[in-house]
């Protein structure tokens, strides 16, 4: 079973149209553009965690010096 990229629903196949549809929102897509969709949103919210992750060392560091002077 397949979850959408784009809301994290249930996917199901349909095998007349060949697409993947989503039972939450609707999207439709074929297994290829599933795919590269999910490589995409998973990419993407990789780059968000390393840049919280990021934010979140900052702060760290910054409040720590902060209690040292
Ligand atoms: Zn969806």
């Amino acid at each position: 079973m397949r979850n959408c990229p784009e809301c994290g629903g249930v996917m199901v196949y349909e095998r007349t149209s060949k697409l993947y549809s989503c039972t939450s929102c609707g999207t439709a897509m074929n297994a290829q553009e599933l795919l590269e969709t999910t490589e995409r949103v998973k990419s993407e919210r990789e780059k968000v965690e390393k840049a919280k992750r990021w934010k979140d060392e900052y702060l760290d560091w910054w409040l720590s010096s902060k209690e040292r002077s």
